[in-house]
């Protein structure tokens, strides 16, 4: 097994600590010049933070690529990756579901848009379109390998590596075993991987100082009580929803899930990527949860594309929100409506940061609710989309080990070691 550096977990909270302070330090000291502050934002912060994520990003594909067709090509039965995506896919639709159903319980209950006071913004910046549930689907299946690699589609790169993994598995004696080759390679881009994640201090002091340095954290005072309910509701859905499926379901300690997720957990946080995130939930989710390799390698990747609870939560909340702000009063069919786009929506959003308040207009637009109200929550969308990207891995991981136990892969000892 490849090691982890040492005290990862640690020095990455002193980065994000440090990063929050020296940022705040920057933004709100009035003797430091304007053009210093760009500066130490542009050259410090932003520089830092965009080549970190630029060399996790670098590792996504190749790795994706690899431990899939190593995983599938030395399958000793290919059959039982049927029932392995139909189990992953329906799980990540039901969690899905209850995300978003209870923010919008909690929505309609505390209404947080209803003492809300501010002006509505005149417009805004027009956002793009999200992708529709019929281009998600046909792009599972590429037309062109090279050019999913390059746009990093992920599905169609999962759909083609499952291909590969399979032909290659048909024809290991007559390629003189080259499955074991992509065995190895897997091996040296986990060992990558590691070496990446020992710069993640470094990477998220800077990714955290050039939120707070632009920003400052001034911007939550509007919309307070959307941003504690939604902070609440993402919590809520972490620490009980996914325990509960996990206790009942993967049948293991919730506790020790998240004492060996602090690492994915946190990367997620700090990148607002759960496709900037996959290494690392991969390792995780393998090493230290116990989840077989091959599982794993399919229920991550497909996870950090479609299934985004968290993102979820935020659209249903931030629906009933604007709902709740125009005046406007939803029936139980339009919850029921929405519960549905929401689902579909996260299916087709972007594993990328702000993505999800991309999508958001398509059920604004559903609607008819006015999408100048987005202005509203844009401005502290940033935090939320940490939080909500948390989230969002942490239901791949869990979907992982309910799959894996369910086929028997979960292997129990590894949660229980140090
Ligand atoms: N940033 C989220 C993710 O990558 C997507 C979103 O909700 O904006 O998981």
């Amino acid at each position: 097994m490849i090691e982890t550096p040492k005290n990862l977990t640690r020095n990455i909270l002193l980065g994000l600590l440090f990063g929050f302070l020296v940022a705040s330090f920057f933004y709100y000291s009035s003797f430091i010049s304007e053009d210093l502050k760009s500066f130490v934002a542009q050259y410090i912060f932003n520089l830092g933070g965009d080549i970190f994520l630029n060399l996790l990003k670098l590792l996504v594909v190749p790795l994706v690529f690899f431990s899939l067709v190593s995983g599938i090509s030395s399958l000793s039965d290919t059959s039982t990756l049927g029932p392995i995506s139909l189990k992953t896919i329906g799980l990540y639709l039901l969690t899905t579901a209850i995300a978003v159903s209870t923010a919008l319980l909690v929505g309609a209950i505390f209404q947080p848009g209803a003492g809300y006071a501010a002006a509505m913004p005149t417009s805004i910046e027009s956002l793009p379109g999200g992708q529709s549930l019929y281009d998600t689907i046909v792009g599972i299946f590429p037309k062109n390998i090279f050019q999913a690699f390059v746009e990093n589609q992920m599905l169609a790169i999962v759909f083609f590596s499952i291909l590969f993994g399979i032909a290659l598995n048909k024809t290991n004696h007559l390629t003189g075993n080259l499955s074991s080759a992509f065995e190895k390679l897997n091996t040296v881009f986990m060992q990558l991987v590691i070496m990446i994640m020992s710069f993640a201090p470094i990477g998220v002091f800077c990714l955290i100082g050039r939120f707070v340095i632009t920003d400052g954290l001034d911007i939550f005072q509007d919309v307070f009580i959307y941003v504690a309910l939604l902070i609440s509701l993402l919590i809520f859905h972490a620490l009980f929803t996914y325990s509960l499926f996990l206790k009942y379901l993967a049948k293991i300690n919730p506790i020790a899930f998240f004492k060996k997720m602090k690492e994915p957990i946190l990367f997620a946080f700090s990148t607002s990527s759960s496709a900037a995130t996959i290494p690392v939930t991969l390792k995780t989710v393998s090493q230290d949860l116990g989840v077989d390799k091959n599982v794993a390698s399919f229920v991550v990747p497909v996870g950090a594309t479609i299934n985004m609870d968290g993102t979820a939560i935020m659209q249903g909340l931030a629906t009933v929100f604007i709902a709740q702000i125009s005046g406007i009063d939803l029936t139980l069919f339009q919850y029921i409506q929405i519960v549905l786009l929401a689902v579909a929506t996260s299916i087709g959003t972007a594993a990328v940061p702000s993505a999800g308040i991309i999508t958001l207009v398509i059920i604004l637009q559903q609607f008819n609710l006015p999408l100048e109200a987005i202005g509203i929550i844009l401005a502290v969308d940033r935090v939320l989309d940490m939080i909500r990207t948390a989230v969002n891995i942490s239901g791949d991981a869990t979907v992982a080990c309910i799959v894996a136990r369910s086929e028997n892969k979960l292997d129990e000892k590894a949660i229980l070691q140090n």
